[in-house]
C-alpha cells in the first residue's frame, strides 16, 4: 500500500500489465485500508460477513475489478460456490455449446453459477452436491484444457477428450485415442 507504482509494477511484472495494475492495487489497498470496516488494515475480512451479490457490488466498485476478479475472490478467498469464467473458459463454453456464441464473459459466469447453485439445491442430484471444490476444480481444469488443448487459434481437437461433446470438434477423435 506504501510502495511506489514503480516497485509494485516490478513485483508482478512475471503477470504482465505490471504498469497498467499497480497504481490500480495501490488505489485498491488505500479504499479497503479507508473502509472503517477494515480498521485501518487492507483486509478484505469484513466481505465474509457479506451475501455473495452484496460482497460481488462491493469489490466491483474496486477500481479496475470487473465480474471475474470478484468472482476469483469469491472462491478462492471465501469458499463460495461461484465460477469465475475468464477468457479460455468463456471460448470452451461457447464451442461446447454451453452458452450462446454472443453471450459475453460475465453473463456466462452467470449462467454457470446458476447451473452450480441449481445442482447443489437439486434433492435428486445422484453425485456429490457441487459446492466450492467442485466451482474451483472445474474452473482449474477448464483453463488448463484451454491453454493446453483448446487454444484460441488452434484447438487440439485429435486430443481432446471432450470431442464427443463438442459440436465444434473440428477433427473426430482416432480410433486409438478413444478409450
Ligand atoms: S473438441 Fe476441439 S473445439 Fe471442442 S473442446 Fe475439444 S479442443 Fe475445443
Amino acid at each position: 500500500m506504501a510502495a511506489s507504482p514503480e516497485a509494485v509494477a516490478r513485483a508482478i511484472a512475471p503477470a504482465g500489465l505490471g504498469p497498467q495494475k499497480a497504481p490500480r492495487i495501490i488505489e485498491v489497498l488505500r479504499r479497503i485500508a479507508a473502509d472503517p470496516r477494515a480498521k485501518g488494515r487492507p483486509d478484505l475480512g469484513f466481505l465474509a460477513g457479506m451475501a455473495d451479490a452484496e460482497a460481488v457490488e462491493y469489490l466491483t466498485d474496486l477500481p479496475g475489478v470487473g465480474p471475474k476478479t470478484a468472482a476469483c475472490v469469491l472462491l478462492f478467498a471465501l469458499g463460495r460456490p461461484v465460477f469465475p469464467v475468464d477468457t479460455h473458459i468463456h471460448r470452451i463454453a461457447i464451442r461446447l455449446g454451453l452458452v450462446p456464441a454472443k453471450l459475453d464473459a460475465a453473463k456466462t459466469q452467470k449462467a454457470f453459477d446458476e447451473v452450480m447453485q441449481e445442482t447443489a439445491n437439486a434433492a435428486d442430484v445422484k453425485a456429490a452436491p457441487l459446492g466450492a471444490e467442485a466451482c474451483h476444480e472445474l474452473h482449474i481444469n477448464l483453463i488448463t484444457h484451454g491453454r493446453e488443448v483448446c487454444q484460441a487459434r488452434r484447438p487440439d481437437c485429435a486430443r481432446c477428450a471432450l470431442t464427443d461433446l463438442c459440436p465444434a470438434a473440428s477433427e473426430p477423435r482416432r480410433a486409438d485415442e478413444s478409450e
